[in-house]
């Protein structure tokens, strides 16, 4: 029996305008365009979701014979260069002969209460989201990006053991392995110039993808814990659990690839 012929499809623009409304895409202002960022198939029958368009994540897409691409890193960056030369010339030339939908969300997809990428490596590493009375998650700093909780951790020595065995990466651990953590901030991705703000909030820790040279000397002189576990690692959730609700929405087949990033 043939998969393809079996195969349900859905018009590529009610999954756009699905997506755009799930995700209250309009509401953010952000660093790259998010929803349809290149138009391919008028329909959708199979998705291949991955944390970054990259040629890796393009090709398994082609070799799997998917119609779209959905990522929370797409393409055409605030300040990127727009000529279309090398790298981007080959990701582009390939989409383009394929017909693939390449769909990306960035901060939308980091923001959102139940899917987003803060909302799913809580579930991951056992945080415990503080929320208000209406169910939004208590926020801070810069758009308000970082969530706030608990985690059932002694101290951050073990919260950082936790880490590390739940995304399969070691954590650089910063701090006082033996102070306590009763209040958790965290921002997946490159989110380590964010820190201040979590300070600002009382956090015990902070946890973000990336680090940068003055996290070291901010733990040193505040006494707040951080942690840098991957921007991969952390932004892997997000963009799963958005394909996971595209399936049950619709009934199309949607997959993960993760294709490893140490960063
Ligand atoms: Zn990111």
């Amino acid at each position: 029996m043939s998969q393809i012929s079996t195969q349900k499809r859905i018009a590529t623009q009610e999954l756009v305008n699905w997506l755009d409304a799930t995700l209250n895409a309009s509401s953010f202002k952000d660093y790259c365009p998010n929803g349809l960022q290149v138009e391919g198939k008028s329909t959708i029958g199979h998705i291949v979701c991955g944390v970054t368009a990259s040629q890796a994540l393009l090709e398994y897409a082609v070799a799997s014979k998917a119609d779209a691409v959905l990522v929370h890193h797409g393409w055409f960056w605030k300040n990127e260069n727009p000529c279309i030369r090398g790298p981007k010339r080959r990701r582009l030339a390939l989409t383009l002969e394929h017909q693939l939908n390449l769909l990306a969300y960035h901060l939308p997809l980091d923001a959102h209460p139940l899917l987003g990428n803060n909302a799913q490596l809580a579930q991951v590493l056992g945080l415990q989201p503080e929320r208000h009375p209406d169910g939004t998650p208590v926020t801070c700093g810069p758009d308000r990006l970082i969530w706030l909780g608990t985690c059932s951790s002694a101290n951050l020595q073990e919260l950082g053991t936790t880490i590390t065995n739940a995304l399969q990466r070691t954590a650089t651990v910063v701090g006082n392995l033996q102070q306590t953590v009763q209040r958790v901030a965290w921002c997946t991705g490159g989110a380590q110039g964010m820190m201040e703000a979590a300070i600002a909030a009382g956090a015990d820790v902070y946890i973000t993808g990336e680090a940068s040279e003055p996290n070291f000397h901010l733990a040193q002189e505040t006494g707040v814990g951080f942690i840098a576990a991957g921007h991969h690692a952390t932004e892997r959730y997000g963009v799963r659990a958005l394909g996971a609700a595209i399936a049950d929405a619709f009934g199309i087949q949607v997959e993960f690839k993760d294709i490893d990033n140490p960063i």
